[in-house]
């Protein structure tokens, strides 16, 4: 397992606000949030990055949207609508080489993105 903070939180290391766990995934606030409701959704075995997905990681890259779609709904989101976003490379501004999902929500979102 490479070493990242989100392993460090998978491992409880690190302490988080955790708000989802289940076998293949882990949810919890982001610190440093960019929205009332901010949430990361990882998947619990390792990839860095969706440029590095292949095909074999497809029924894991699709559990775990349905996964950040329940958290959001759970956290009460759903009515009023939130956003997605994975990022990627430099461009991307992925920070943190474990893929994972931003939810973010509790306010209108401006498109296209900054
Ligand atoms: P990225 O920029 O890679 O798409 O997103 C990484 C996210 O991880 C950032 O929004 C950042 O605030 C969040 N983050 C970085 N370190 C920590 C940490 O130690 N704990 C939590 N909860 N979030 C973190």
């Amino acid at each position: 397992m490479a070493d990242t903070i989100f392993s460090r939180i998978m491992a409880r290391e690190i302490s988080a606000d955790i708000v989802f766990e289940d076998d293949d995934a882990l949810a919890f606030r982001d610190i440093d949030a960019k929205a009332p409701t901010h949430v990361l959704v990882i998947p619990k075995r390792h990839i860095a990055t969706v440029a590095d997905a292949s095909h074999e990681n497809a029924a894991m890259l699709g559990s775990l949207l349905v996964t950040a779609a329940r958290v959001a709904s759970d956290l009460g989101l759903s009515e009023d609508g939130y956003r997605l976003v994975i990022n990627h490379g430099r461009d991307g501004g992925q920070t943190v080489e474990h893929l994972h999902i931003h939810i973010l929500g509790g306010r209108p979102m401006a498109w296209p993105p900054g």
